[in-house]
């Protein structure tokens, strides 16, 4: 078998163990699988949780997945340091970059501390059927862990228009759950 450092040093495996590949890793295939491939993973593991421990259960483990994977992306893919607008900016370059969706900010309340955000094209949902309801859990999490990493403050993503109800795009509402979340620009 072969020897595993981390074993042997007692390290716990977070996730951006689990983030590196390069080249010779992938020399073939390179870094991208079709959208056809993310899906299966996500909506076969929704059905999974979903049968396994209701509905119920699955949108918390999806939100809180989620917000991992966005406090990830928030400490080692984003300046955390730039003003509110330049930070919203790089977000949604980055978002577009790794062909998650387009992100658009819709309407800001600053003072209040809340966000409308939009996300056109978006990998998870984008042409499901009409389901009566919204299923970017795993979306509302990532949403909400960059901005709560970013603000320091915690922060609340909910999704209100999605395809699964027959929006275009998904739309989420986000908030901070504490008065003192991020500082718009020019308040
Ligand atoms: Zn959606």
């Amino acid at each position: 078998m072969k020897r595993n450092v981390f074993l042997e040093n007692g390290k716990e495996f977070d996730l951006s163990d689990f983030m590196e590949f390069g080249k010779e890793e992938r020399e073939i295939l390179g870094s991208e699988i079709p959208i056809m491939v993310y899906r299966l993973m996500e909506f076969s593991l929704r059905e999974e949780i979903i049968s396994e421990c209701g509905k119920e259960k699955q949108i918390e483990i999806f939100r809180e997945a989620g917000r991992r994977a966005g406090t990830y992306i928030a400490q080692h893919m984003l300046d955390l340091s730039l003003p509110f607008n330049e930070f919203i900016a790089q977000l949604q370059a980055r978002i577009e970059e790794m062909k998650m969706g387009i992100l658009r900010v819709e309407a800001q309340d600053g003072k209040a501390k809340k966000l409308i955000l939009t996300v056109s094209e978006d990998a998870d949902c984008s042409g499901i059927p009409l389901l009566g309801e919204t299923v970017c859990n795993y979306d509302e999490g990532l949403i909400a862990g960059i901005l709560s990493a970013y603000s320091n403050v915690a922060c609340q993503a909910v999704e209100v228009d999605c395809w699964g109800t027959g929006s275009r795009v998904c739309r989420f509402r986000v908030e901070a759950l504490e008065k003192e979340g991020w500082q718009a620009d020019g308040e």
